[in-house]
């Protein structure tokens, strides 16, 4: 059967400062599809342009030159109007830092993309509820965020990009401040969700998170420069697989003494 496509990028480029001395292209013309049931990890070392492949699929920053479709449509058509409606009804953003606002308790907090979308009171506890269960962070609900520590807190930003039923998760190190158990369970809920036909896109250095993915593409110097299919390969071969192509990544951090 044909899967829906999600997202495509269509030789996208990001240059940062176009124009000026400092010009730089982060992200060279770049061809992706993200489709129905996907699981994309995104690796490559610090500064290879991940983040900025990652930000422009979740349409939260702009290509400088080439056209995003979403499920079909091309974004260049659509207004912020339209694009914060994509956004709200479609997508997951799970992004590396704790970006829980301080005065709203987790609840609050987590209801966020619920309110934007004019939920009813009794809805939206039913739903926060139910991904807080999710996340195990459901005892915590009445707290601050600065009365958690800050696993509870990356768990209660992980439920809030799941809190609209997403089609697509994009996350950027969603897992950072979580210790490998946690990780685990975080990545156990993408995965499931993703057999249930949810997208999922994650950027991170790991490749024990990689390795939950069914592809992933390694970008350096703003490029994918290789693609990797999990396909018949068990969990523990493909991690195999991933530790290989990104072990220059690690070279580079040891030095000659
Ligand atoms: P990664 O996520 O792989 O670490 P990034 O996408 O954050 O890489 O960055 C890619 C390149 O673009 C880097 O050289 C970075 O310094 C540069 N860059 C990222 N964001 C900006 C920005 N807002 N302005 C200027 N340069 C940027």
């Amino acid at each position: 059967m044909e899967k829906k496509e999600f997202i495509r990028a269509k030789n996208i480029t990001r240059i940062y400062g176009e124009g000026t001395p400092n010009e730089i292209e982060a992200l060279h013309p770049t061809n992706l599809t993200i489709s129905e049931g996907e699981f994309v990890a995104i690796m490559g070392p610090s500064g290879a342009g991940k983040s900025t492949l990652l930000t422009i699929l979740s349409t939260l920053d702009f290509a400088t030159r080439g056209g995003m479709y979403l499920e079909g449509e091309n974004a260049a058509g659509m207004d912020n109007k339209e694009l914060s409606k994509f956004r709200s009804n479609f997508l997951g953003y799970i992004s590396q830092d704790l970006t829980l606002i301080d005065s709203l308790t987790m609840r609050e907090n987590i209801a966020i993309p619920l309110y934007i979308q004019g939920k009813s009171a009794s809805e939206i506890n039913s739903k926060v509820e139910e991904v807080a269960r999710l996340c195990h962070i459901e005892k915590l609900l009445d707290k601050l965020p600065s009365e958690c520590s800050g696993g509870q807190v990356q768990r209660a930003t992980v439920c809030r990009g799941l809190v609209n039923d997403p089609k697509l998760i994009v996350a950027d190190e969603p897992t950072g401040n979580l210790d490998s158990k946690n990780a685990h369970e975080v990545l156990m809920i993408f995965r499931e969700l993703n057999k249930k036909g949810t997208g999922v896109v994650v950027v991170t250095h790991d490749c024990q998170i990689a390795s939950y993915s069914t592809k992933t593409l390694y970008v350096l110097d703003g490029m994918i420069k290789e693609t990797v299919e999990r396909n018949e390969m068990s969990q523990e071969e493909y991690y195999e697989k991933l530790v290989q192509l990104t072990s220059e990544d690690i070279d580079e951090i040891f030095v000659e003494e």
